[in-house]
Order: C-alpha cells, then structure tokens, then sequence
C-alpha cells in the first residue's frame, strides 16, 4: 500500500525542498550573466525559496501535488482539504522557513480517523445484552464473505464466539462459500434457501445466536450497487429487522473514487459505522483510504491485506503516515 504515492509524495517534497542544492547552481548562472538576463527559471527559484509564497505562486506549487494526490485515488474534496490546510501554513512564507514534510503530514493526518477499540466495543455490549450484530454491506466482489469469515477468525482468537448469517441469497455460491468458511473455522452458519427474503435469514440467526449463547451476529449480504434503488430499499429492510450494533462498509482499496461515492450513498440510506477497506496488499496508490474517511467521516476499522484468515490489519492512522514516508 502507498508505493506509489509515497513515491511520487517524496519526490514533490524533495524537489521543492531542496534550497540548498539549488541556489549554487542558480548562484553560478546569475555571475556568468547580466541580472536583466535572469532565465524564468531564475525567477521561479527566487520566488519559490525567497520570496514570501503569494496565493498565485502557492496554487502554482500546490499543481503538481494536486495531480499526484488526485492520480493516487485521493478524491477531489479530500485534496481541497489538504490544500487549504497547506495554504494556510505556506501563503506569506517562504519555502526555506516551512517543513514542506511536515505540514503535508499534518494536512493529511486529520483526515484519517483512528477506530475504536473493536474488541472492547463488542465486549462492552456483550455485558448488558447479546448477541452483539454486525451487517456488512458492499458492492459485488469487494471482499465481503472473505473478511467476514477473516472476523470471525479474529473474534475467535480474542475468545468472542460468532455465527454467521448467509443473508446473500441471490448468490447460491455465496451461501457454499460461507459454508467452507465455517466448516474450516467451525462457526455455524444460518441459512435458507436460495432466493428467501435476507432479512428473515438475519432474523433466524439472531434467534440462533441467543438460543445458543453466541456472542456475535456477522451478517454477510447480496452485493448491491448503490445506484439499485430496489436493492438499496433492502438494505434498509435487513437493517431494519437486524437492528446491527454495527454497520460496516466493505469497500475495495484499488478503486478509488468508486468506493469512495459507494460509501457516500450507503452511509446516506442506512448509515454507516465504520468501514473496512479490502486488498490494501494490492493496492499501490493507497489514496482510497484517506478519500473514504474524509468522504464520510467514519473511521476505517481494518485493511484487508490477503487472502488468508489472518490477513486483517486493525487501521493505525500514525502507520499509515509512517508508511507514507512523512517526517
Ligand atoms: P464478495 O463478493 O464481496 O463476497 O467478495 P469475496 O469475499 O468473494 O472476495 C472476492 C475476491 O477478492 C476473492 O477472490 C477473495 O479471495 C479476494 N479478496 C478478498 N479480500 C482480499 C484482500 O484483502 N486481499 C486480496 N489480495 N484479495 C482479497
């Protein structure tokens, strides 16, 4: 994650940082030659390292970064954020008194919001009622039913018991998936048949899981775009019946500004807890993660990083800076 962000970040740092260097290269050309004969190359050292950073000259700086958040995935609105936090340290500065690192770190940085323990929410609810339920909701292929089962897994190791709701049935094959999955994790799996209405197999499981003293409720759905009024309308429904303590967004990490607007509209129709970003370990740009917070201000609780059931990240926004390279 963030290869080519950190990259390309580092590089407009270094570059626009880097006063030292530049001014005895500069310095050179200015006494081989006349002043009246400065090269626009001159001009735009002298501006940008000793003169105080006007509003024109901080737009014409903030350009190239602008296009390198934008072609990482960092979504428009998320850049004019960091735009405006950088504007208003850089304007009426000049580039040798700022830590151009520093202010993009600190521009960047409130953004991302940090989860809350996931564990203890769970466990804390667990004491006054249970089971505690949570709904997952994404678009087709974003990775529901295999972080589903990478929860389950977790829960597992911090002693929470779980069963898992099969409230996908358009999709047979997800119902068989599930099925492996709680097969090799021995987790129960709720289901009915192919087509029932999926907020009746929420339901059941509910049931199930107070029946038989299970602590957590992971109720897994059909993937739904958010522009499917019908589906959406269904969403609503299952949240309805299910009443979920926590509602989680399953987006892609690799698809930017798509799982950025699939998050807006599902937080819009049925509000959204927290989000969990899948296939981080592919995703080069990273941008999505800072995109998705700053869209819908709800923090991301995990990065999917695998395939395997250990391949859950918890979201640490101070790692992400690290791995961006920002000092
Ligand atoms: P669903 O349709 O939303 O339930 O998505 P699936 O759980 O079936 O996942 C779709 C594909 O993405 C499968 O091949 C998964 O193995 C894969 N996948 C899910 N999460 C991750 C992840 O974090 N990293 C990688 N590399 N692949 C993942």
């Amino acid at each position: 994650m963030f290869g080519a962000l950190k990259k390309k970040l580092n590089g407009w740092i270094k570059k626009n940082s880097e006063i030292n260097e530049v001014p005895k290269k500069t310095a050179k050309k200015k006494t081989a030659r006349k002043p009246a004969e400065n090269s626009p190359e001159d001009e735009t050292f002298l501006t940008k390292f000793k003169k105080k950073l006007t509003e024109d000259k901080f737009d014409e700086l903030f350009e190239e970064l602008e296009i390198i958040l934008l072609q990482n995935n960092v979504s428009y609105s998320a850049v004019s954020s960091i735009k405006k936090h950088l504007g208003e340290k850089l304007i009426g500065k000049t580039l040798k008194d700022i830590n151009l690192s520093n202010e993009l770190k600190k521009a960047i940085e409130p953004i991302l919001i940090n989860p809350p323990n996931f564990i203890k929410e769970i466990k804390l609810k667990l004491k006054k009622n249970a089971p505690f339920i949570i709904l997952f909701f994404g678009i087709n292929g974003s990775g529901k039913t295999t972080t589903i089962a990478k929860i389950a897994y977790y829960l597992q190791k911090n002693k929470i018991s779980s069963c898992i709701s099969a409230s996908d049935t358009f999709r047979a094959a997800a119902i068989q998936q599930l099925e492996e999955h709680g097969n090799k994790l021995k987790i129960p799996i709720i289901k009915k048949d192919y087509g029932c209405d999926p907020a009746a197999v929420g339901f059941d499981a509910i049931r199930y899981a107070k029946k038989n003293k299970i602590d957590v409720v992971l109720i897994d759905t059909a993937g739904r775009m958010q522009n499917k009024d019908s589906l959406m309308k269904e969403i609503e429904k299952i949240a309805r019946v299910t009443t979920p303590d926590m509602k989680i967004f399953l987006g892609e990490s690799t698809t930017g500004n798509d799982a950025t607007e699939q998050a807006k509209v599902f937080d819009e129709t049925i509000g959204t807890t927290g989000i969990i970003l899948s296939k981080a370990d592919v995703d080069e740009k990273g941008g999505t993660a800072i995109s998705v917070s700053h869209a819908i201000g709800k923090p991301i609780f995990f990065l999917g990083t695998g395939q395997k059931y250990n391949d859950l990240e918890i979201f640490n926004k101070e790692k992400i800076i690290e791995k961006l390279g920002l000092q």
